[in-house]
């Protein structure tokens, strides 16, 4: 047995596990080729074949979120440019199996290689794709993972991530990986703990080990302080949790007795899987982009009324607020944003891009209308700059909203507001009272405000809302949209940094919306302010 080791890396998913260490190993069963091209190559489609059929059962099991990330990697067998150099090399002398893992081998180089975290976060996919083909060419499955283990080696697939029963604990600590892979996204929804970017480890001699998601922390051969440290830290996250999730169902009242409303931001429908809607006032901000990202290019029309549809009738009779289309910036979408832009953040982004390409906003237009007709929902306009977006935009529902009259398709006219994240529009917010309702979007507002990227770490100190040029801002948003008659809420990350809420509150600001799991934490800290004395 080892000595205790401590490692560092980055958090992807909190919480704490402990358990017996077990290494993921790649598992390549040995395979006799044939000597002929012609059956070597059909044998490599059959084993693609065979491998979307067993995916395509595998998601017939899953929640439709879990599945979408295996219609993901469906798609990807699907596209024949997946294995058109693997045929290449089986014409020219490889084996089937040799020629599968050089065709995904080269691939993984190059999404390694992108720039776009997006491909980076997708090798682990791919991994599952050439371990899958493999199994059908030789006939074997990999060996199951146990459950209530810390899971590490270099990665993890998706596949073997839902081949393990993790409603009995357990974790993962992966030396490569990334905090936005689709495991890391599975880990979070099912909260189980998970450490990437840990760097080679030689797992070696190590049999047990504590993982610390939260703070990016893997430790092997714990010592016996490291287990009390590990018991206490799951007794507080017990604790916190059973707090947190009974403070969320109960409103939201300042220690002076006033109310506010506490929505929540969604980034992507799967977050509604264990999400009781009694914990918020509506739903602030549904940033549409995830619609966007899939690798079936654009979504269609009825693609997205479904995704709206959901998240109106979860919410309903409470309001939910969808975005249209925020591509560009740090949102680049391929196919939609311009590529190459010399400064994006201060290109065409949000309503702009929208308004260029009014094929895809009018789409995603259409779908919120009819998505409409079965809640409570309102559309809002990102990256306003001048009063004539409200009005083009206008135009476009108003002109959708006719077409689907006209074809007698169920639908409703939503009121139309925008996003606050401009200092064009903070500084004279009167001018955009065509607005039916204003929402802040304080880190937009904070990196224009400040001349300091969100995304650049060199600037990271400079792009801060606790600027007082932020504080005013909001105030006079918040004292001119009441003077004006409109909802005033705020859906950028300061509502959800317990460190601004008094001076947001004092502000006059009365509604804020912020991601899930900080419903909780926001409400409580509240109930703590008083509002009049601060
Ligand atoms: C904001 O800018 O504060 C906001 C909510 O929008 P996003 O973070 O999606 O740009
Ligand atoms: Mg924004």
């Amino acid at each position: 047995m080892r000595q205790r080791a401590e490692f560092d890396g980055t958090p992807a998913a909190p919480g704490h596990a402990a358990g017996p260490l077990h290494p993921i190993q790649d598992h390549v069963a040995a395979r006799a080729p044939a000597d002929d091209p012609a059956c070597e190559r059909r044998e490599l489609n059959d084993a693609i074949e065979a491998a979307i059929g067993s995916i395509r059962s595998a998601a017939s099991d899953l929640s439709s979120a879990d599945a979408e990330i295996l219609d993901f990697q469906i798609a990807m067998l699907e596209d024949e440019a997946l294995a058109a150099p693997a045929m290449t090399r089986i014409a020219a002398g490889d084996d089937a199996a040799t020629a599968w893992s050089h065709a995904i081998d080269v691939l993984v180089e190059d999404y390694q290689q992108a720039d776009d975290p997006y491909f980076q976060a997708r090798v682990s996919d791919l991994r599952d794709l050439h371990d899958r083909v493999h199994h059908h060419l030789s006939g074997t499955a990999p060996p199951p993972l146990p459950a209530a283990a810390v899971l590490a080696g270099e990665d993890l697939t998706p596949s073997r991530f839902l081949s393990v029963d993790w409603s009995q604990g357990g974790g993962i600590a992966l030396f490569g990986g990334s905090a936005s892979s689709h495991v890391a996204m599975l880990a979070r929804a099912r909260a189980v703990p998970m450490v990437v970017g840990l760097g080679a480890i030689d797992l070696a001699g190590h049999r047990n080990a504590i993982i610390d998601g939260t703070s990016g922390r893997l430790v092997l051969s714990p010592s016996e302080e490291d287990r009390a440290v590990f018991e206490t830290a799951k007794r507080t996250e017990a604790d916190d949790n059973q707090h947190r999730r009974m403070a969320a169902t109960r409103p939201a009242v300042t220690k002076d007795g006033i109310a506010v409303s506490v929505m929540t931001n969604l980034v992507d429908p799967q977050e509604l899987d264990d999400l009781d809607p009694a914990i918020c006032d509506g739903v602030g901000l549904v940033r549409t982009e995830f619609l966007f990202y899939g690798p079936r290019g654009l979504p269609d029309e009825e693609t997205q009324f479904q995704a709206y549809k959901r998240i109106a009738e979860w919410a309903a009779p409470k309001p939910v607020v969808l975005r249209t289309l925020d591509a560009g910036g740090d949102k680049p979408i391929t196919g939609v944003t311009v590529a190459g832009e010399a400064n994006p953040f201060l290109g065409l982004r949000g309503i702009r891009l929208s308004l260029a390409r009014p094929e895809i906003f009018r789409v995603q237009l259409r779908a919120m209308a009819r998505a409409s007709a079965c809640g409570n929902v309102r559309i809002m306009l990102p990256m306003v700059t001048v009063p004539e977006e409200i009005d083009s935009a206008a135009a476009h529902l108003n002109s959708v909203v006719a077409e689907l009259e006209r074809d007698g398709v169920a639908h409703a006219r939503p009121p139309l507001g925008i996003m606050v994240e401009v200092p064009a529009v903070a500084i004279v917010p009167e001018l955009y009272d065509k607005a039916a309702f204003f929402s802040i979007g304080s880190n937009d507002l904070t990196q224009y405000t400040t001349a300091a990227a969100r995304d650049h770490p060199d600037v990271a100190a400079l792009c801060s809302a606790a600027h007082p040029a932020v504080a005013s801002l909001i105030g006079h948003v918040v004292a001119e949209g009441n003077r004006l008659g409109r909802d005033v809420s705020l859906c950028g990350d300061m509502g959800g940094d317990l460190t601004h809420l008094p001076s947001l509150l004092a502000s006059g600001l009365r509604s804020i919306s912020v991601a899930p799991t900080q419903v909780g934490r926001v409400k409580d800290a509240i109930a703590g302010i008083a509002v009049t004395s601060s």
